[in-house]
């Protein structure tokens, strides 16, 4: 199999030419799945955290920066923060904090009963430039990809038609969880500020009409590799695939970043933070990873031993 067709943990630019209209399909395989077991989330959660995952991929894949663009979610409900970032080179973590009663006993899976009452907000970390202020939506609507569509209609410039789906699917040794999504843009026509132009319209509707065929199971089906499924979709469209970028689970914790974050306590606060065994253990939300100190430890912290 050649390099172009490998299907999964990707991001891949699209033009369709007769339209010249712009997207990104992603494909997240063993990158969701990895994320999703290693906190064990309840399934509900779990199909959340994926869709956000998409979105952050999808959503990054449209900007330019040098850095990390994260989505994040607030809520009253009971999944109450979720979290996924993706920098520049394709590195990607999220997490979601929840009350496990309180999901099980939620009246349903959509947004309104897992999330409540929240804001879905965006930003761009810049490597050299600090953070930019990108945007905040009100949660309104079933899923995660219609509060982003609620964001973009609120937009005067960016038209955008999405499809996202996540799904666990039997692998052999087990359920493995699976996402995808397609995300096309029509840019405003920058000297009217409106959508007006030749055909323009035209071309949006029967866009989005192709791309509402687009099912769940093709979105993330390891067999149709991405650029098969765009083809399946569009090909009276002429479909033009751009270089695709490699996503991967990445985390940016280390022992020195903990070490850090603990220097910024007082000493004597971090009595009340310590376990059974008289340690300070700090879990990194992302990946679940335990960084231990013990009293030695502790001490060359703060700088009274060598
Ligand atoms: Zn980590």
């Amino acid at each position: 199999m050649s390099a172009s067709l490998i299907a999964d943990n990707l991001l891949r630019p699209f033009q369709l030419e007769r339209s010249t209209l712009r997207g990104r399909v992603v494909r997240l395989g063993d990158l969701v799945d990895q994320v999703l077991t290693r906190h064990d989330y309840p399934e509900p959660v779990g199909r959340l955290l994926g869709e956000l995952f998409v979105l952050a991929a999808t959503l990054a894949g449209g900007l330019k920066f040098d850095g990390t663009f994260s989505l994040q979610i607030r809520s009253d409900g009971p999944v109450s923060l979720m979290m996924a970032d993706c920098t520049n080179e394709g590195a990607m973590r999220g997490y979601a904090r929840y009350d496990e009663a309180r999901v099980a006993a939620a009246s349903g899976s959509d947004v309104e009963a897992l999330l409540g009452r929240g804001h879905l907000a965006f930003t761009v970390d810049q490597n050299q430039a600090g953070q930019a202020y990108q945007g905040i939506v009100e949660l309104s609507g079933p899923t995660l990809t219609d509060c982003m569509q609620t964001y973009f209609r609120q937009s005067e410039q960016l038209k955008t038609g999405l499809k996202i789906a996540v799904d666990r699917i039997e692998a052999g040794e087990g359920a493995r969880w699976r996402a995808g999504g397609i995300m096309i843009q029509r840019l405003a026509d920058e000297a009217r500020g409106d959508f007006r132009q030749e055909g323009g319209d035209e071309d949006w509707r029967r866009t989005m009409l192709l791309l509402a065929t687009a099912t769940g199971a093709e979105l993330v089906d390891p067999h149709l590799p991405p650029e098969r499924l765009l083809w399946h979709l569009f090909h009276e469209e002429g479909v033009r695939v751009f270089r695709p970028v490699a996503l991967r689970f990445g985390c940016r914790c280390s022992r020195e970043r903990v070490e850090n974050m603990l220097r910024r306590f007082p000493e004597h606060e971090l009595d009340d933070m310590k376990d059974d065994d008289g340690d300070v253990v700090v879990t990194c939300q992302f990946c679940n990873v335990d960084f231990r100190f013990d009293d030695a430890q502790l001490a060359r912290l703060y700088g009274r031993l060598h």
